[in-house]
């Protein structure tokens, strides 16, 4: 069971200790309380756990400073959505909305490799009016002999450049704890010039005491990615891994399931999953088109399979593009073969926008049809 409070309902408050004092006098029951701290408020929850079917919702509903109760009745406790369409889905982060309701596009490297290349990326991205990129520092790579990332010593350069460029957020995979500390601090050191979103690759999905360090951590939103082998509900469950611990700014991304049924694509594209996380959790989804396709073959229309399978997920509801591009695939130290090139990212980002346009008139003509608002 979840208690929520109105809004900018804290310790401070006398109805709110009367609440803690309340719950605390009910037999087998603990509670949890949890903080969103916003620019324009400050929303606590107080999570109910053990013998919960005991309380009287109506009667928690009934004290001053509550605003509503909600009874948690599926899996993913924090995550889920529990049937109630008023609790808010996504956040923000550094000035970027992160939402089930709209969609950020990060093209980028999949790997930092020079800073030319770097800032051909940033720039192209800049004059197409984008705030965001991916730019993989820490890579973890199928085979030991092959490129492992510049890790830690292009932090501070890559950070610069995004600053220069106008960028807010970049998405940046992580693989260890350490580098979280070393993130957090060539950004201190750099002046906090950009924002970045920790990544959890599919290889560490169920790494759970990593998923623990990026949850205990409020600094950092996380886009995780869902197990390549694994069930939708077992990924799900790691993103509450991530929330337990107090993180909620998760996005979860989606980037095909390994299994030669999806050839000749590098993974079967999940797409079609996208509606049933919004479903089932207040998490954004994010589709990760290139690393679903692994290639740049095109179909008879001419169209790229990536453009495909991205405008499938964006028409579908997606709220999030993670893409790679590179000013010059053939040199990429890593994915070169699935890289959209520079000169491709203005039609890339009109067909982004057309497959965004149709999801719209199809949520209007939903709401039309069935008189939903
Ligand atoms: C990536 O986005 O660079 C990546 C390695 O993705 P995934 O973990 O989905 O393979
Ligand atoms: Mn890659």
């Amino acid at each position: 069971m979840i208690v929520i409070l109105k809004p900018d309902m804290g310790e401070s408050n006398p109805e709110y200790r009367h609440i803690l004092d309340y719950l605390a006098n009910k037999p087998n029951i603990k509670t949890r309380v949890h903080q969103e701290i916003g620019t324009l408020q400050t929303l606590t929850e107080i999570y109910l756990i053990g013998d919960t079917a005991s309380l009287d919702k109506t009667e928690i509903e009934s004290l001053a400073g509550v605003d509503r109760v909600v009874r948690v009745s599926e899996e993913y406790r924090i995550l889920g959505r529990h049937r109630d369409e008023k609790r808010q889905t996504g956040f923000e982060y550094n000035g970027v909305k992160f939402t089930q309701d709209n969609l950020i596009v990060f093209a980028g490297l999949c790997a930092v490799d020079t800073p030319q290349h770097v800032e051909m990326m940033l720039k192209a991205l800049r004059d197409y009016g984008q705030v965001c990129t991916r730019m993989g520092a820490y890579k973890p790579r199928t085979n030991p002999y092959s490129f492992q990332g510049h890790g830690k010593k292009c932090l501070p350069w890559v950070f610069d450049l995004a600053g220069k460029y106008g960028i807010k957020v970049i998405a940046m995979e992580i693989t260890h704890d350490s580098h979280l500390d070393e993130i957090h601090a060539a950004l201190e050191q750099a002046g906090k010039p950009t924002g970045v979103m920790i990544q959890i690759g599919t290889r560490n999905t169920q790494n759970f005491e990593l998923l623990k360090i990026v949850g205990r951590q409020r600094e950092f939103p996380a886009l995780l990615k869902r197990g390549f082998g694994i069930t939708l509900e077992e990924s799900l469950n790691a993103a509450e891994y991530l929330a337990s611990e107090g993180n909620r700014n998760i996005v979860f991304g989606l980037r095909g399931m390994k299994t030669n049924m999806g050839d000749p694509h590098r993974n079967f594209v999940d797409f079609s999953h996208v509606p049933v996380i919004k479903r089932l959790t207040r998490m954004p989804v994010c589709i990760d088109p290139s690393h679903s396709v692994g290639t740049r073959d095109a179909a008879p229309d001419g169209i790229l399979d990536i453009f495909h399978v991205t405008a499938q997920g964006v028409i579908a509801g997606a709220d999030m593009v993670l893409v790679d591009f590179h000013p010059e695939p053939a040199t990429a130290l890593v994915d070169g073969p699935q890289a959209l090139r520079l000169e491709e990212l203005p039609y890339f980002l009109e067909d982004v926008a057309i497959a965004r346009e149709a999801y719209e008139k199809r949520c209007a003509l939903s709401k039309k049809a069935i008189g939903k608002d």
